[in-house]
């Protein structure tokens, strides 16, 4: 600490706080502060607004001496972020106010989490401790929210993941981006070091075999290479569609799978697509990928997204509405990825403001970054249809079945179909969990009232019209 071997600038204004050498500094120090300020003051116009309020704006000089100044940050991030960012201009403005070189050092003001945030494997318990493996402790099987697109897949992982080796071998999950691929990979990787940390488990990107190969090619180290594959008991080999096109890569695959296998040792694979339509690959190779089971996995449908959301949510220790949920599940369909990064603007925008998690807030956070921008929502539909027909919402969505109730309802069911192109299981939801034959029957039943049946029509025209102008 810089405190500690008492070199602190005779100039210094007295400091009130005084205390005996070595012991911590309950206050900052003035000079400190002033010159800090001043330093800000230099970089506030130098640096962007949004990197000097983040970044620089919440830090404190805390103490000076003639050779170095000790700032004070929230946390160690800043202090990395800092140094990485904006070292340079910092060092310029120390130079130029105080006309020296002093040597720039943080003090975390929670000094407990500034030592775990510095260290990430800290803060993400590996089940297997660091043993090279490579995983992600977040990802696990139960943090993945299991619908019916991913049930299959999650099942097969799961009892790959029980017996390594033995149920199927390999196993390949296929499916498009930010659909939870790595997710369910990783997980495999980590329930099995959680039954037995002395496994040999290995999780790496095909990208990253590719620059190892290419290293070990360049190093004449091919063996070793070899040698770090073949001996482990669990391979977990992310996006091979990454082989196309590169012949001596997919080669070394097919070498290190065969060798596993013959072992007894488990593989898992997973690409954007199924192995026989990865373009250009080996036909052995295709047949050797495509020779244990090969899962798909879909996108989800809106229950799971609103259910995926909401447990996002709860990690994050802060709770989401089921409207909320719902407004944001309906516009985000193509990439939990793409959910995850909507949810994290919500609750990002929701605590800089101290605002409670409205839709409204939802709609702001998540403004151009949406699918279709200008799409309404479920839960609009269902409003103005129940205002069309003098009936609430609530009631839409309950049981009661009048026959004026039955009409909306199914209106409302109608619409949300036509009009969001929601797959019948997602309308029946939105509508409090009616069945899915239930909406196909109101869809094919309004559709054909619409033609004897004017009045109705009219009414879905103007209702129509009211939702795409939102
Ligand atoms: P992929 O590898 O298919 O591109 P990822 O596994 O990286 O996708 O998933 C993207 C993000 O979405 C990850 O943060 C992952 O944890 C999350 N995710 C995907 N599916 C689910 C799910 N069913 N439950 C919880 N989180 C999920
Ligand atoms: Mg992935």
């Amino acid at each position: 600490m810089l405190f500690a071997d008492g070199k602190l600038r005779a100039s210094r204004p007295v400091d009130p706080d005084a205390r005996a050498p070595g012991l911590p500094r309950a206050a900052a120090d003035d000079g400190a502060h002033g010159l800090w300020t001043q330093v800000l003051e230099f970089l506030k116009s130098r640096i962007n607004k949004e990197g000097y309020e983040t970044w620089l704006a919440p830090t404190k000089g805390w103490a000076v001496s003639d050779d170095a100044l000790e700032v004070s940050v929230p946390n160690g991030f800043f202090a990395d972020w800092i140094s990485q960012h904006y070292a340079a201009n910092v060092r310029e403005a120390l130079v130029s106010i105080s006309g020296r070189d002093l040597k720039l050092s943080f003090r975390a003001r929670d000094a407990t989490d500034a030592a775990s945030l510095r260290r990430p494997s800290a803060v993400s318990p590996r089940p297997g401790g660091d043993n090279g493996a490579r995983l992600h402790g977040r990802y696990t099987f139960s943090n993945f929210v299991v619908g019916e697109n991913s049930r299959f897949a999650t099942a097969a992982a799961h009892s790959v993941a029980e017996r390594l080796g033995v149920a199927y071998n390999p196993l390949f999950l296929y499916g498009g981006v930010g659909l939870g691929k790595t997710h369910l990979l990783q997980a495999i990787g980590n329930h099995a070091l959680t039954q037995n940390p002395r496994l040999k488990v290995h999780y790496v990107p095909a990208e990253t075999l590719f620059l190892e190969l290419i290293q070990a090619i360049e190093k004449n180290s091919r063996l070793e290479f070899k040698q770090r594959y073949r001996v482990l008991d669990l391979l977990l080999l992310d996006d091979v569609h990454y082989l196309v096109g590169k012949e001596r890569l997919q080669e070394e695959v097919f070498h290190i799978f065969n060798h596993l296998n013959d072992a007894g040792s488990q593989v898992v694979f997973t690409s954007d697509r199924p192995p026989r339509e990865i373009p250009t690959l080996e036909d052995r190779l295709v047949s050797r990928l495509g020779s244990g089971l090969v899962v798909d996995v879909q996108a989800p449908d809106l229950e799971t997204r609103v259910a995926i959301l909401k447990q996002k949510a709860a990690l994050e220790d802060r709770e989401l509405s089921h409207e909320v949920a719902l407004y944001v599940a309906a516009r985000i369909r193509a990439s939990v990825r793409e959910l995850e990064g909507c949810l994290v603007r919500i609750l990002a925008l929701a605590s800089l403001t101290g605002r409670p998690i409205t839709t409204a807030l939802a709609e702001e956070a998540t403004r151009g970054l949406v699918d279709v921008p200008t799409l309404p929502d479920g839960n609009a539909i269902v409003a103005a249809t129940a205002d069309a027909f003098g009936v609430t919402v609530a009631d839409l969505r309950g049981p009661r079945r009048t026959k004026q109730l039955a009409l909306a309802r199914q209106v409302a069911m109608y619409l949300l179909r036509k009009t969001l192109s929601m797959s019948l299981k997602e309308v029946g939801y939105c509508l409090g969990g009616k069945d899915h034959t239930t909406v196909m029957y109101a869809v094919e039943k309004i559709d054909k009232l619409r033609i004897t049946n004017l009045e109705l029509d009219a009414r879905i025209l103007r209702l129509t019209a009211g939702i795409n102008r939102g």
